[in-house]
């Protein structure tokens, strides 16, 4: 896949410069100890033509947050930085796509924290991440970091490397995705998503704690209130999630995918009559900035 090509522009620390022509600094303390924070997020075309990035101030103040939790400096300011990417996409012609700032560190090899940061916001154009076909998910044998190991609320670089060895597990047994556990062994998220299942008219999905509290979580969860879904968080394991009627993956990249299967075994619903289907339809009408009727849905 490539990313960029020869005309692809950047933002890098106030300016706009061609991806092709920037320098990388191999002595980056970002580089060598994964000491950095990104974010992911999507611009989309909305129904009345406009050029909208969903929910661009939730994501941005992530970013500082996730800064903040591992010591970085974030001398940066979100609505300029928003603006920023705004015009960015202009320059690129794009009018959807995914988003992904960086915040990285200069060179350092000490393993102290950093007092200076760069932040670099790049676009391309992505489809579903994780495809459009139902999931079929394998539990991983990796579990999401301890929480006293790590700030697991920060969406840094270095945590990703946990996400890169299930993912690539998962795939090398001929499954589509991962499912980790967390320290407990309760059901936590996937390499890049966070999971909700359906069990007698309700959705579930783990409290904070073990996982990274999604963005598009809190837009699903928002959904459920608003479409009078009940909704409650709690901590469960692998074999409740097995008795589930189905379940699904969200996130931004991602966006709401149904799951097949877990290690094989199917779901007593078919997806297309589950309430991840509804919340699907409803989590696409909320991107687009169209209305969702749900007795329309369901007829
Ligand atoms: N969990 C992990 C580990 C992730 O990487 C992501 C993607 N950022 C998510 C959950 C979903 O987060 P969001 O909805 O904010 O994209």
């Amino acid at each position: 896949y490539s990313y960029y090509n020869e005309n692809t522009i950047i933002y890098l620390d106030g300016e706009f410069l061609k991806a092709a022509s920037a320098q990388k600094d191999l002595y980056g303390q970002s580089l060598h100890y994964g000491y950095a924070v990104f974010e992911g997020l999507r611009a989309y075309k909305t129904a009345k033509g406009e050029v909208k990035i969903f929910k661009a101030k939730e994501h941005f103040d992530r970013l500082k947050r996730s800064c903040e939790l591992i010591h970085i400096p974030y001398p940066f300011n979100n609505e300029e930085l928003i603006a920023a990417t705004y015009k960015m996409l202009e320059m690129n012609g794009m009018e959807e796509g995914y988003i992904r700032p960086l915040v990285f560190c200069p060179p350092n090899m000490t393993l102290k924290a950093a007092t200076e940061s760069n932040i670099m916001i790049c676009a391309w154009e992505w489809g579903a991440y994780l495809g459009e076909k139902l999931l079929r998910v394998a539990t991983s044998s990796y579990q999401r970091p301890n929480p006293k190991a790590f700030k697991i609320e920060s969406k840094s670089a270095g945590l990703y490397v946990n996400s890169i060895l299930a993912s690539q597990e998962a795939k090398q047994k001929g499954y589509d995705e991962a499912l980790l556990l967390d320290m407990n062994g309760n059901v936590a998220e996937g390499p890049g998503a966070n999971i909700f299942f359906e069990k007698d008219g309700k959705i579930f999905t783990p409290p904070p704690g073990h996982i990274l509290p999604g963005i598009t979580r809190a837009t699903v969860i928002e959904l459920c209130h608003e479409l009078g879904i009940p909704l409650e968080e709690k901590f469960f394991t692998i074999d409740e999630l097995k008795q589930a009627e189905s379940v699904f993956y969200c996130g931004t990249a991602a966006e709401v995918v149904g799951w097949d299967s877990l290690d094989g075994q199917g779901f007593s619903k078919p997806w297309a009559s589950s309430l991840g289907k509804v919340l699907q339809q409803a989590y696409q009408a909320r991107v687009l900035e169209t209305e969702f009727k749900r007795e329309a849905q369901l007829a």
